[in-house]
């Protein structure tokens, strides 16, 4: 276990980290805060503040002039005691052991939130991928997938894409993989083109839990959808389908920005016109008519609010200031800890990232379910299982909500420790 490492409960020794805060610093903040309220093993709780295993490999490639540069790639595994360890690969200059191990652990949360089979990993490599070539960035994942062989696999550790990885990154590391193992195993990654065992609705996922678990928040707190104001920042793919499936579901959807700033239209954006940053790259704002920033969206006056871009959006400095009555976090930490206890203190609702932007790695569970049985399902049937689950996860985390008078963050942490705890219980500590 490296020295960064503290074993110290980061509840007793930094309560509020300086901001912006980091993934692990988030993540054992969260674990902390769920034990609290739980009734747990003191020695389950140590075991989860901790990876069980960080890889870290070295990754040479050629590049196209012949000479050769070595890159550093890590897979962080958290926690497989509920299945096989699920989450992305990011080719990123910023990626560290650290932030692998962080985001690991965020995926652990959020698999156990949405009862899905797996447990946490996070990895990737620490590339600038707008400096490779395709043919560069085909023989990095490959020698990556090679490097990581014996530790990934259908039924250990199934990647999937992240920033700066797509499913064409996913293919080749399924071949590369596959050709290794002498078999076609579409089963080891997600997020794969549905021509090679990716699932329909894949991409759409993460944006259509947004829009569902928003329907279910207003729902709850008698908002009829058709009376309901939005503010969406980030019309990438987490966000453009949020905003255009809340749209077309009756909500008024007054901003939507990209990272140039903020379209605003108060009586309501036509979603579908305005092109989203796969469609169009940041283009949001040569359709508008009014142009505001990105920091006079957070704080419109809506009724819900959907980070969808970046972490670390709303913070100590802004939280006073956001005058939504619902955040639902499209974004992976759009919120610090700081922040959040503001909003919590000014009973603004916030919807955590485990939770809302879920659909992702449920619909990557949907896809490895059907590599495994080799039948694809149809896009209406991946929509209408997610759908199912979405509603499962939100009654989960309402019952807690409502029985322990918590916030729905905490709520949705409570849920997935639980079940985590619960199967470590179960199954008992080898030796
Ligand atoms: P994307 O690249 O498709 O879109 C990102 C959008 O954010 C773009 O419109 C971009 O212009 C905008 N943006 C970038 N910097 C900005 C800034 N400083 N201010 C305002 N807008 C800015 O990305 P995505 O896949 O939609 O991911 C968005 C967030 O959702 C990330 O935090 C990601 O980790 C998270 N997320 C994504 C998925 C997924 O599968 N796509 C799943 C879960 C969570």
């Amino acid at each position: 276990m490296g020295s960064e490492l503290s074993s110290a409960s980061p509840s007793e020794d930094s309560p509020t980290p300086p901001e912006p805060e980091s993934a692990l610093e988030t993540a054992r903040l969260q674990l902390h805060r769920a034990a609290d309220h739980l009734d747990i093993d003191p020695n389950i709780v140590e075991r989860l503040n901790h990876p069980r295993n960080v890889h870290e490999v070295t990754v040479p490639i050629e590049r196209d002039d012949g000479t050769v540069d070595v890159f550093t790639g890590y897979r962080a595994q958290h926690d497989s005691v509920r299945g096989p360890y699920k989450g992305g690969l990011r080719y990123h200059p910023d990626v560290t052991r650290d932030e692998c191990v962080g985001l690991g652990i965020w995926m652990t949360w959020k698999c156990a939130v949405m009862d899905l089979p797996f447990g946490g990993a996070k990895g990737g490599i620490a590339v600038n991928p707008k400096t490779l070539s395709r043919d560069e960035k085909e023989r990095l994942t490959r020698r990556f997938a090679q490097e990581l062989r014996k530790v990934i696999g259908p039924n250990l550790d199934i990647p999937a894409p992240d920033m700066g990885t797509d499913p064409q990154t996913m293919a080749w590391l399924m071949d590369a993989y596959s050709m290794q193992e002498g078999e076609t195993i579409p089963g080891v990654v997600t997020g794969k083109p549905p021509i090679v065992g990716g699932s329909e609705g894949r991409e759409d996922a993460p944006g259509r839990s947004v829009a569902i678990i928003t329907q279910l928040v207003c729902e709850y707190y008698d908002q009829p959808l058709s009376e309901t104001t939005v503010a969406v920042q980030g019309y990438g793919s987490v966000g453009a389908n949020a905003a255009r499936l809340l749209d077309e579901r009756g909500a008024t959807v007054v901003a939507i920005s990209d990272v140039n700033g903020a379209m605003y239209d108060p009586a309501g954006i036509d979603t579908a016109s305005v092109p989203s940053h796969d469609e169009e790259p940041e283009a949001v704002t040569e359709y508008a008519d009014t142009v505001i920033s990105n920091d006079e969206l957070l704080t419109l006056d809506v009724d819900v609010l959907i980070p969808a871009a970046l972490g670390n959006v709303i913070t100590e400095a802004n939280a006073d200031d956001i005058a939504a009555d619902f955040v639902v976090e499209g974004a992976n930490g759009p919120t610090t800890s700081t922040a959040d206890s503001i909003l919590a203190d000014r009973d603004v609702m916030v919807i955590p990232d485990i939770l809302a932007n879920a659909g992702g790695v449920t619909v990557s569970y949907f896809e490895w379910l059907q590599d495994i049985n080799r039948r694809s399902w149809s896009l209406e049937r991946v929509n209408d299982e997610l759908d199912e689950e979405m509603r499962a996860a939100w009654d989960a985390v309402r019952t807690e909500f409502e029985n322990r008078d918590i916030t729905w963050r905490d709520a949705a942490y409570i849920v997935a420790l639980s079940r985590i705890a619960e199967a470590h219980e179960a199954r008992g500590l080898w030796p």
